[in-house]
């Protein structure tokens, strides 16, 4: 399966994942033009996709949602929470609301989604399966990791899991108190802590390649986050590719292939099965 962030962080999160023919972007924070611009970064096209997959209302998840949407005929998949919560408008854009904590198909990929906690109305991560059973989690937006999330994610080949912000940097930074409360809440974003805390929750034999992700531009940095996941691999002897996203840049393709062999391939999804 082929992932690529197009941009992550609170500027504006996108993210292309790309299996069989198949090809989603997995929350659209930028518009039509940016996305498409950032699409030709990774040798890809606006006309590659075949549906926008929502994790949760706030702007900088949904900015250009519809408008790509509509520019392509294409639906939005999303919670009935996130859709009453957000400015999309069901009767001008194709939507389909699927249940938290539930699997659907969009194409050739099967998505697992699960309820995350943040200050938004009904927010989910997801695991991205392909028909070889590649998986791919993706979270961000959390403020605290409980037990249903880490089931949820782990035993993944790819991981792109939120990395927020540098509690000191917070603290220390210029954010009015309130924000800072908010980030810092059960409710809010992850601290690099509290993210290293995850990951080697979630870190596992199957585990190829571990991107962070929704970097805070003012309270974090590359380096730092950098230096921790390194550090976090060393000390328990794993290898694998490590990514960080970026903000202003599309960051590149990550190729996440099974390293277990790969499971018999399901038959396509709309084949017609014989009758006996
Ligand atoms: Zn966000
Ligand atoms: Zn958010």
């Amino acid at each position: 399966m082929i992932v690529a962030p197009l941009g992550s962080g609170s500027a504006g999160n996108a993210y292309y994942f790309e299996s069989d023919g198949t090809g989603i972007l997995v929350d659209a924070g930028f518009g039509s033009r940016e996305t498409s611009r950032r699409l030709e970064q990774v040798g890809r096209k606006l006309a590659d996709l075949q549906a926008v997959i929502l994790t949760h209302e706030h702007y900088d998840h949904i900015r250009g949602a519809e408008s790509i949407a509509r520019k392509l005929s294409i639906p939005i998949y999303l919670t009935r929470g996130t859709l009453e919560a957000s400015t999309i408008d069901p009767a001008q854009t194709r939507t389909v609301i699927f249940d938290i904590n539930s699997t659907f198909p969009v194409g050739e990929l099967n998505v697992h989604s699960c309820r995350t906690l943040h200050d938004a109305a009904e927010p989910a991560c997801f695991v991205i399966e392909a028909r070889d059973g590649t998986r791919v989690g993706i979270a961000s937006d959390l403020g605290y990791v409980d037990d249903a999330v880490v089931r949820h994610l782990r035993g993944c080949d790819g991981l792109f899991f939120e990395s927020n912000h540098d509690l000191d940097m917070l603290r220390m930074g210029t954010y009015p108190w309130s924000l800072k409360r908010r980030i810092m809440s059960r409710f809010g974003h992850l601290s690099n802590d509290d993210s290293m805390l995850a990951v080697q929750r979630m870190l596992d034999a199957d585990l190829k390649t571990l991107c962070m992700i929704h970097l805070s531009q003012k309270n974090n940095h590359e380096s730092i986050v950098r230096d921790m996941a390194s550090g976090l691999l060393a000390r328990h002897g794993v290898q694998l590719e490590l990514g960080i996203a970026a903000q202003f840049e599309a960051t590149g393709i990550f190729d996440v292939v099974r390293r277990r062999p790969a499971r018999p391939p399901v038959p396509a999804r709309y084949t017609q099965m014989a009758l006996f």
